[in-house]
């Protein structure tokens, strides 16, 4: 077989096409070829079709960065992986390895990275391409469906979650509870954190409580930080998850003295920063991209000691642009995993 199914996005903006005439890849130096099993979608690959940020792909490009596929063929040079292995693709699909950011512990920052899905084809086909040297390690008895949204999602909220400082025991409010921040508020859980969930929508709140939170607040048409500190006294740290600016202007009034405020989402605009309660109550205020391959090993190891159970349901790599249309509409009840088997 020399060519796969796969969905392309051939123009921003357009449905995505899912064409069976996609050549398979050849695995180079370092890389290999991975036949997938599962891919979890994104709302980075939403904003990938839109062409939503100023650092845009090329069409045409296949997107997807939670994939979760077996090893089939290795270019030269691979020495960690073997034929049969269990692995998956990251956002960080590769970085350089030599600039200050690699060699400090923040290859996530490396300005010659490829990301997944993005600067390079990604898992929304029957085969990926991985490079061999940052590829994630699936563990051993991993439901390859459940950890897919752990790829990015996981991953990227663990991290997240690091960055807020928050200690066990303290409060953090997690806004948009969507893929990511349903899996955010595992993840504080089993860090020992105490929860407030953030949504626009019910549903999206009761998910957050199933899940673990304590408090859940409804942000639609008000905002929710007012009740924050009435219901907590403010918390110690506030991750934003939600892909509307205006969650990005509440965040900061949601935490008390000395808090700390760590953005994820990545919707496009700005949002207004009140200076004197910046200054005043001591805040930090924080992007956090992903994860480096260390924070990976430790997001999947949660997963591997039974900790973290994505919200998840299976559909076909046909209905990717249904999808989209519902992760565009606020539909989607965690994630939506492609089952390539279907
Ligand atoms: P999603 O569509 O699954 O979830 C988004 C959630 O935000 C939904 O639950 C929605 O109801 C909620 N929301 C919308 N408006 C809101 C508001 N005003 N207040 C509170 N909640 C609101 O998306 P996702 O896959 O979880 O991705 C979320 C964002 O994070 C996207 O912008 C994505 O590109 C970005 N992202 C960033 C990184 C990173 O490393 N920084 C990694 C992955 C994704
Ligand atoms: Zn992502
Ligand atoms: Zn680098």
């Amino acid at each position: 077989m020399s060519t796969m199914t796969a969905a392309v996005v051939e123009d921003f903006g357009q449905e995505l096409n899912v064409t069976a005439d996609v050549p398979l890849p050849e695995p180079g130096p370092q890389q290999a070829l991975v036949k997938l099993i599962a891919s979890g979608v994104c709302h980075t690959d939403l904003h990938a079709r839109d062409g939503d940020w100023p650092v845009k792909p090329s069409p045409p490009f296949i997107p997807g960065h939670e994939g979760v596929g077996i090893v089939e063929k290795l270019g030269e040079d691979v020495t960690n992986l073997h034929v049969g292995q269990t692995v998956g693709n990251a956002w960080l699909w590769t970085a350089c390895g030599s600039c200050e950011y690699c060699r400090t512990g923040w290859e996530t920052l490396c300005e010659d990275q490829l990301n997944g899905g993005y600067s390079t084809d990604g898992s929304f086909g029957q085969y990926m391409l991985v490079d061999a040297r940052y590829a994630a390690a699936i563990p051993d008895g991993a439901d390859p469906h459940e950890i897919a949204p752990l790829l990015c999602a996981g991953v990227t909220v663990y991290k997240a979650l690091k960055m807020t400082g928050v200690r066990p025991g303290q409060w953090v409010a997690i806004s948009g509870i969507g893929g990511l921040g349903h899996i955010a508020v595992q993840y504080a859980v089993a860090m020992g954190m105490r929860v407030v969930a953030v949504d626009i929508a019910d549903d999206k709140l009761a998910l957050a409580k199933k899940h673990g939170a304590e408090v859940a607040l409804n942000a639609k048409g008000t905002d929710p930080a007012h009740e924050i500190q009435e219901q907590v006294g403010g918390t110690h740290g506030v991750l934003v998850t939600a892909v509307h600016p205006s969650a990005f202007g509440q965040a900061i009034n949601m935490t008390r003295r000395g808090g700390t405020i760590v953005f994820n989402g990545l919707p496009p605009g700005e949002f207004p920063a009140p200076i004197f309660d910046i200054v005043l109550k001591g805040l930090t205020i924080r992007g956090s991209i992903v994860g480096t391959r260390q924070d990976m090993v430790e997001a999947l190891d949660f997963y591997a000691r039974g900790l973290i159970h994505p919200t998840y349901s299976k559909r076909p790599l046909g209905d990717v642009n249904a999808v989209l249309d519902e992760m565009h509409h606020g539909k989607i009840d965690g994630r939506v995993v492609i089952d390539y088997g279907a």
